[in-house]
């Protein structure tokens, strides 16, 4: 059994770092052609690095600038991939950030910022990716499926978390885009899930994981007593975005090495 994306193009949002740049290896390796999205100028370096890697493993892409909260800007970026490479047939809805407060402190700029990128940048971004799967059609040579969509959630898309309102309920709010999605366009075989990770070792969370103290109290959270890495929410990603997962669709699948059992209960509770 062998996971193929050969023919395919692929946007990845949010790629020049952490989860993001772990999901465009892995479908690179499976063949497609990934299209490595950066927020900003400032991230140009990060990005064509991990271009480089995946070039270097003998991978293809390009690397794209574009502020995912910003419709003008996800309208041409579809556009320019189209333009250049025929079509899109996978989009990793990835890009994401916190903005942390407690919740009677929580500016409107830090609500704002995080629905804006979190959730009303995967809508723009979806909404063009289905446009472009539904303009094209069915291509056997490239896919059983019309077009794949792949959301990046979190385990916070169940899990409620204090002092981060704003992130979580852009999280819970995913399952039902998702969910949406997958039921408005399953006929048209349009497939659509989310990856909710627990906690991977990125940049995003860094204070939960560089100091000794910090992880052993984040571990305390996790059966399988490891933090997860990019590569596993890279593997899982290039699964469902290939025919193997032809019948998987309007789901959440959690990796997060079981801390939705909750391990806090584990004593008895
Ligand atoms: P990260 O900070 O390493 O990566 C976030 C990426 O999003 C960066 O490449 C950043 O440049 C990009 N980004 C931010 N704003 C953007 C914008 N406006 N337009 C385009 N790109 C933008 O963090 P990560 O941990 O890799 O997070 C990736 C996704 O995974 C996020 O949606 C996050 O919520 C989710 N997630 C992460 C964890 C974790 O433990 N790391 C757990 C659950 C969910």
């Amino acid at each position: 059994m062998e996971i193929s994306l050969r023919n395919q193009v692929a946007v990845v949002t949010g790629a020049s770092s952490g989860i993001g740049s772990g999901i465009a290896k892995s479908l690179a390796s499976a063949g497609a052609t990934v299209i490595v999205n950066h927020s900003s100028e400032r991230s140009t370096d990060e990005a064509k690095a991990v271009l480089k890697e995946i070039t270097d493993a003998g991978g293809k892409g390009i690397t794209y600038q574009c502020d995912v909260s910003k419709e003008d800007q996800v309208i041409k970026m579809f556009q320019d991939t189209v333009s250049q490479f025929g079509t899109v047939d996978i989009l990793i809805n990835n890009a994401g950030i916190q903005k942390d407060a407690k919740f009677t402190e929580m500016t409107i700029d830090q609500w704002n910022a995080v629905i804006g990128v979190n959730l009303t940048g995967q809508f723009l971004c979806a909404r063009e990716a289905i446009k472009e799967f539904l303009r094209r059609g069915i291509d056997p040579s490239r896919s059983i499926a019309c077009g794949k969509i792949i959301h990046i959630s979190s385990v916070h898309e169940i899990i409620p978390w204090a002092g981060h309102a704003n992130y979580a309920s852009s999280k819970g709010a995913i399952r039902m885009l998702m969910q949406t999605l997958a039921q408005e366009y399953g006929a048209d075989k349009i497939r659509v899930n989310s990856i909710c990770p627990g906690a991977i070792q990125t940049p995003i969370n860094k204070d939960a994981w560089s100091t000794p103290e910090a992880l052993n109290s984040l571990l305390n959270l996790i059966p399988y007593n490891r933090i997860g890495q990019p590569q596993d929410i890279g593997n899982l990603a290039a699964f469902l975005a290939s025919d193997l997962a032809d019948y998987i669709t309007g789901t959440s699948i959690f990796v997060d090495g079981g801390m939705t059992t909750f391990e806090s209960f584990s004593t008895g509770g």
